[in-house]
């Protein structure tokens, strides 16, 4: 695959303070200049961060890259969010990243996740193609999965209910990637399937959230990066490597573009593009 076909997108969550708005925005514009296919931004569970993520969606999409919202239903109903997407679909907004969300905390009971096949359905019923449509891949697995297979087979059903490219959660094991992608193939899924790619900047948080979401940071990374405990920088420079060397490896094999989490930073991500030689596409 020629490099100038590669699809770049960078992701961000939704800032809770004024101070935290104005640094991405800065942020953003330090992106920018990769010129990337899409930015996008997260969802809260449960629709926690409904305005927030649209205000951020429509503020970025008017500044010229396009934004894709990540949304799912949270615990609203279809007339809520169908209100929402008529309100991107006017804002000009033309990708989405549709979700089922997990859980919000504190709640339970009655509460009811919808399934993303569920909304992608919803979205084409309602809005027909005024939206190309990103779902999330689980190359290590989502956490709640009956079996592989089964994981496999409703990642399918997202694309048979109409959506157009899978993101993956992140990994460290590209094998996992590969494996996945052959599992997928084999059952007919020929969408493409971006590698979602989790910058090494915070050795506490990233072992936090790779807990809770099912991402395995292999052994050897794991030792590697406690011995950098009390040397951040050290640690920011190793981390910057192995994900270079990953996303490379991931290239190499075939994959059709890189996602990354930016966790709301510029310069891990803007590093590891450079290395890639991806600042020129
Ligand atoms: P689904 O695809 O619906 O799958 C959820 C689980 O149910 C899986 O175990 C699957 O095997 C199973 N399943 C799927 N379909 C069916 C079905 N029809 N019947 C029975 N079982 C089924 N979370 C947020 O809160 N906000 C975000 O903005 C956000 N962005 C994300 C972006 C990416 C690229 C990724 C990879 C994840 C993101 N997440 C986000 C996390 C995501 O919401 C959680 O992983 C959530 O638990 C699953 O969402 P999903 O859309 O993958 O669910």
């Amino acid at each position: 695959m020629s490099e100038d076909t590669l699809r770049l997108s960078f992701e961000f969550f939704p800032p809770k303070t004024e101070e935290g708005k104005t640094k991405l925005t800065a942020v953003r514009e330090k992106l920018a200049v990769f010129a990337p296919d899409f930015f996008s931004v997260t969802y809260g569970a449960g629709g926690s961060t409904r305005d927030n993520t649209k205000n951020l969606v429509t503020q970025f999409n008017a500044l010229g890259t396009s934004v894709a919202p990540h949304l799912s239903f949270g615990g609203d109903d279809e007339a809520t969010i169908k209100e929402l997407i008529e309100e991107y679909r006017t804002a000009g907004i033309e990708r989405i990243v549709a979700l089922r969300g997990d859980m919000p905390s504190g709640v339970g009971g009655s509460y009811q996740l919808v399934y993303a096949n569920e909304l992608v359905a919803f979205i084409r019923q309602h809005f027909g193609d005024a939206f190309e449509l990103e779902v999330a891949a689980y190359p290590e697995i989502h956490p709640q999965a009956k079996s592989y297979d089964d994981d496999v087979r409703y990642l399918k059903g997202k694309f048979d209910a109409g959506a157009d490219n899978a993101i993956t959660q992140y990994f460290y094991n590209p094998d996992a990637y590969f494996y996945f992608m052959d599992a997928c193939a084999k059952i007919g899924i020929e969408n493409p399937i971006y590698p979602g790619i989790m910058p090494i900047i915070n050795y506490r948080n990233l072992t936090r959230f790779s807990d809770s979401c099912g991402a395995d940071i292999p052994r050897w990374l794991r030792r590697r990066l406690e011995s950098f405990e009390h040397d951040p920088e050290a640690l920011r420079d190793f981390g910057e490597e192995v994900v270079t060397e990953l996303c490379e490896t991931l290239l190499e094999g075939g994959a059709p573009g890189l996602h990354f989490y930016t966790m709301n930073q510029s310069e891990p991500v803007a590093s590891i593009v450079r290395n890639l030689g991806l600042d020129d596409l």
